[in-house]
C-alpha cells in the first residue's frame, strides 16, 4: 500500500494495513514541508524461530509507533523520532511495516521451554 506524500495535509489521513498476521493502522498528518508524522499501532504476531533450540514461536506484537516520514533525503536530525526517508514521492506503508517487523526479529526470542 502506497499514500503520494502531496495527498496529506495537516489533517490526518487514516491508513490500515492488514499483511499475515500483522495489523498495522493509525494516521499520518504533515508535520512540515516535506516532513509526515505517522503515528500507529503495530498490533499481531510475528511468525519466528527460537534463538536458542530453533523451536517455532510466535512472537506477540502490541505496540504504538511513532517516526516521522521524510520526503527525499532528511538533513534535520534534530528530532528524536525515528525517520524513514522515501524517493519516489509515496509513502510505502508494506516497507514501513517489513522494517518493523525485520527490527523485532533483529532482537533475541527464546520459546518458553528456554525462557525459563
Ligand atoms: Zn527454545
Amino acid at each position: 500500500m502506497e499514500i503520494a506524500f502531496k495527498k496529506i495535509a495537516k489533517e490526518s489521513l487514516n491508513f490500515e494495513l492488514v499483511k499475515e498476521e500483522m495489523r498495522f493502522f493509525g494516521k499520518v498528518s504533515r508535520k512540515d514541508n516535506g516532513l509526515i508524522l505517522l503515528k500507529a499501532n503495530l498490533i499481531g504476531q510475528i511468525s519466528h524461530t527460537c534463538d536458542r533450540c530453533g523451536e517455532d514461536l510466535k512472537i506477540e506484537i502490541n505496540e504504538p509507533l511513532e517516526i516521522l516520514v521524510s520526503e527525499g533525503i532528511y538533513k534535520d536530525a534534530i528530532d528524536e523520532l525515528d525517520v524513514i526517508e522515501f524517493y519516489d514521492g509515496y509513502i510505502d506503508f508494506d516497507g514501513i511495516l517489513q522494517s518493523e517487523i525485520e527490527s523485532v526479529k533483529s532482537d533475541y526470542h527464546y520459546c518458553g521451554k528456554c525462557q525459563n
